[in-house]
């Protein structure tokens, strides 16, 4: 039996606790927050997506290839059902949506429901909880951590897992500060990066926030005539500062590091088709319905609002017929609904994502105990792992099951 220590008590430490006190070990837990929790009780919009359906194979499918080989032997130790039953025996009812997101049934506070099962299943444990206990520096030097500082004074213990999440929405307690003390200890780490955030751009619509791009595909490129880098089918919704949405937030990681390397532009395609095939649709349009308006065919294909406004910006009249639009206006019209352009993006904030990407290097952890190579005690676990899924409960899904292997002591 051992004296372990386990600093966050988010997804990944809550379950790293009371799987280490369940296998018999003394764990203290200590959370930062006054209560634990914090972010999975905001996680999925309050109704906490808590994992994915599916096969394990096919959850790690959405991650990188180099996650995925990380995350296997944990995910399939601890795999969603596993997740789904012991959440069932607490007497959490769970649903699984269309797309395959898992959420626990909808009344509300159901993330709280969540919240309340891991808790009680701690303390059922006998895990010791302490909330509002920041952990303000760690001691020791490989191979062995000696204790860690809270407030002001040492704690000891044989075993530290360190599940102090990601550097996002700092407000929930996770500011990211104990990446750079294991940077300090010599631990390889890769720098906070943002991820699953939304976009801000140069050239803002706020009057159209709100307002959807749908069903289309958001497209990132060096430049308004660069190459293609990256793109992302989904809905794209405008912001007072620039966009969000699905497409939005999984392109948020690669959009900025286009953007630090010099050169990132976005663009919307309503139409998936190429350009060259909707022009000829378009003709098709002007021969066999001359007198429709261009501002009616745009509406087909463009949120109503946004079509004045697009036709203004491409000189073309509200009242214009198929019939006189000249080749230019054409072209105008098929580039609004195949590349709308949205332009050059703004720094994104490393604050407002759903994760951070970044984190403890995943080479230098053992992916079956989740140990640091090189250190006889100690652990990490969660979002402080160099690991981001997509939206859809795999970010969750990760913190548990790396969290279950962290514990299995
Ligand atoms: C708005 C939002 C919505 C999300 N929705 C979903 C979703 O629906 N599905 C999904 O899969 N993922 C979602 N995520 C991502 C998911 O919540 C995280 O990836 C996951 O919570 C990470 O778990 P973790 O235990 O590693 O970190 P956290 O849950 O962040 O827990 C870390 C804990 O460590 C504590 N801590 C940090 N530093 C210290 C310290 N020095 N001393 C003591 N304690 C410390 C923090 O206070 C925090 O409570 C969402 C994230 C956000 C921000």
């Amino acid at each position: 039996m051992a004296k372990v220590i386990v600093v966050g008590g988010g997804a990944a430490g809550l379950v790293a606790a009371w799987r280490a006190a369940s296998l018999g070990h003394q764990v203290r837990l200590l959370e930062a927050n006054g209560r634990l929790g914090v972010k999975l009780r905001i996680s999925g919009g309050g109704k906490c997506n808590i994992t994915h359906d599916g096969s394990p194979r096919s959850l790690l499918e959405a991650f990188s290839k180099s996650q995925a080989r990380f995350l296997r032997p944990s995910l399939l130790a601890f795999d969603n059902q596993a997740v789904l039953e012991l959440l069932h025996r607490e007497g959490v009812e769970t649903y699984s949506r269309d797309n395959g997101r898992i959420f626990p049934a909808d009344r509300p506070g159901s993330a709280g429901a969540v919240v309340a099962a891991f808790e009680m299943l701690v303390r059922r444990a006998g895990v010791d909880v302490h909330t509002g206990a920041r952990v303000t520096a760690l001691r020791g030097q490989s191979p062995r951590l000696d204790g860690l500082v809270l407030d002001g004074a040492p704690i000891a213990g044989e075993v530290f897992i360190l599940a102090t999440g990601g550097a996002s929405y700092p407000e929930t307690g996770t500011r990211g500060e104990v990446l750079g003390w294991l940077r300090g200890l010599g631990v390889p780490v890769r720098p906070w990066f943002p991820a699953l955030a939304p976009i801000p751009l140069q050239r803002p619509r706020p009057a159209w926030e709100g307002v959807s791009l749908r069903d289309g595909e958001l497209r990132l490129t060096a430049g308004p005539e660069g190459r293609r880098l990256s793109a992302f089918r989904g809905d794209v919704v405008f912001t007072k500062a620039g966009i969000s949405g699905p497409a939005a937030l999984e392109l948020s990681q690669a959009t900025e590091q286009a953007r630090r390397e010099g050169a990132a532009w976005l663009s919307y395609a309503s139409i998936l088709q190429p350009a060259e095939t909707v022009d000829a649709a378009v003709l098709e349009e002007q021969r066999a319905n001359p007198r429709l308006l261009a501002a009616t065919w745009l509406q087909r294909h463009l949120p109503e609002r946004l079509v004045a406004p697009l036709l203004q910006e491409a000189g073309l009249e509200r009242t214009l017929m198929l019939k006189d639009l000249p080749k230019a206006g054409r072209k105008a019209l098929v580039a609004l609904v195949t590349a709308l352009p949205l332009g050059e993006p703004q720094p994104v904030p490393l604050a407002r994502g759903e994760v951070a990407a970044g984190g403890v290097d995943l080479a230098a952890v053992d992916p079956r105990t989740m140990a640091l190579r090189g250190w006889e005690n100690l652990r990490v676990c969660g979002e402080l792992l160099d690991v981001d899924g997509p939206v859809g409960g795999y970010n969750l899904q990760a913190a548990f099951s790396t969290g279950f292997a962290a514990g299995s002591i």
